[in-house]
């Protein structure tokens, strides 16, 4: 099966080919992506405000197979007798207008189809038994379709899965091409970006043979009860959500919060959590940690990465045990990356690139000395070991 082989949306299997100068370039791309992204929105609501304009289909278009456009003034006149005739169904043609063709909105159908009467229900009062029952038998079958399509013919819902699938690609490749900083204020803008990129990145985890978290759920669950694990990059918290009910620890970052398992911190900034760097000059573990285990879980995204391991360091305590698992793909030298992560002051002490998607990391915490600021930016400079995830469409 290819990589993320869902439909609509792909991501290749092996790398996407790129010259080391192109790649360069994109990692310093930074200003125009949340521009493009914005306009990219716009261009969005645009096209879903079009969609609801043409809304208006025959039956048969509802099943995709012939698309009827709305008949302005002129056809609606020309077509009162024909209306006037009883369908096979009992149904005329007004009503079928009515109570299948109608357009409607995207936003409010759920609502519609499930608290208000509609015009079904009018029709009812006003027609013979005969009428009605067929008349409900379509604003049953109404029902049914706007709860399992959203109120979106097939071609509508093709569109908008392209449209979907289209934005998540666009924050995914903003996310992976910025730094943090941008990441985050991109997301307290427009929580919905949060949002939106999770939805797709549900999408893509439903069609991977494993998921990471599932590993960490259960690798996690046998760990002693006053464990402390922090989730740096935790997306939905399905860890947390896990393991919390079982009496475990587990403290849940990322961009946006849920109000309930997730704080809002950029991982790559300071997290707010206890923990020193050490002190200048000798080697030495830093104090005031709390935290046991730090869980990177696909999370490794800005172009300033290596600065969440160095906050994935800081909060750990002395021989703290860091897991990162990564897509397989965007490694362009695991040994480089190794030495990377070693150089921020932590020990390889298991690799598993068993999995065809995801290579599974554990280190451990080692004392180390005190790096400067100009150190530090020497290494995030060496953080495009790691290339974004790229998705494709198919
Ligand atoms: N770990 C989760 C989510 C993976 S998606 C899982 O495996 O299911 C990657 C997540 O990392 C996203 O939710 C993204 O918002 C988060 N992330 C990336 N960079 C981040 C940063 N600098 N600060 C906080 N969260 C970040």
């Amino acid at each position: 099966m290819a990589l993320f082989d869902i439909p609509g949306w792909s991501v290749t299997t092996a790398p996407v080919p790129e010259s080391s100068s192109s790649a360069s370039k994109k990692r310093k791309r930074s200003s125009g992506d949340s521009s493009k992204l914005q306009s990219a929105e716009v261009n969005f609501e645009k096209l879903v405000k079009k969609l609801k304009r043409t809304s208006s289909v025959d039956v048969q278009g509802e099943h995709g197979e012939k698309q009827v456009p709305r008949p302005g003034p002129t056809g609606d006149k020309r077509k009162t007798e024909k209306q006037k005739k009883k369908t096979k169904s009992g149904l005329d043609a007004e009503q079928r207008k009515q109570t299948i063709s109608r357009p409607r909105p995207l936003r409010a159908v759920e609502k519609d189809s499930r608290t208000s009467p509609g015009p079904a229900k009018k029709t009812k009062t006003k027609h013979t038994d005969e009428t009605a029952s067929s008349s409900q038998a379509a604003a049953s079958a109404k029902k049914s379709l706007d709860a399992s399509t959203g109120g979106l013919t097939a071609l509508q819902q093709g569109m908008k899965q392209s449209l979907d699938g289209a934005r998540f690609r666009l924050i995914n490749e903003t996310l992976y091409t910025t730094d943090s900083h941008e990441a985050h204020s991109m997301m307290k803008a427009d929580p919905r970006v949060f949002k939106d990129y999770h939805t797709g990145f549900r999408h893509q985890v439903q069609g991977w043979p494993t998921n990471p978290v599932e590993h960490y759920i259960s690798s996690l669950s046998t760990y002693p009860k006053k464990a402390v694990i922090a989730d740096l990059g935790c997306g939905d918290a399905a860890l947390a959500r896990a393991l919390v009910p079982q009496g475990i620890n587990v403290l849940s970052f990322d961009l946006v919060s849920d109000g309930a398992f997730v704080v809002e911190a950029d991982i790559c900034s300071k997290i707010p959590l206890p923990g020193s760097e050490g002190s200048e000059g000798e080697k030495s573990d830093g104090e005031g940690h709390i935290v046991d285990v730090v869980v990177c879980a696909l999370s490794l995204m800005g172009t300033n990465w290596p600065q969440c391991l160095r906050e994935a360091w800081r909060i750990l305590k002395p021989s703290g045990e860091l897991k990162i698992a990564e897509v397989a793909s965007r490694f362009t030298d695991v040994e480089e990356f190794l030495e990377l992560v070693g150089s921020i002051g932590f020990q390889l002490k298991k690799k598993d690139d068993s999995n065809s998607h995801f290579t599974l990391f554990e280190f451990k915490k080692i004392a180390r000395r005190m790096k400067g600021e100009k150190e530090w930016t020497k290494l995030s400079s060496r953080a495009d070991v790691l290339k974004p995830c790229e998705y494709k469409r198919r």
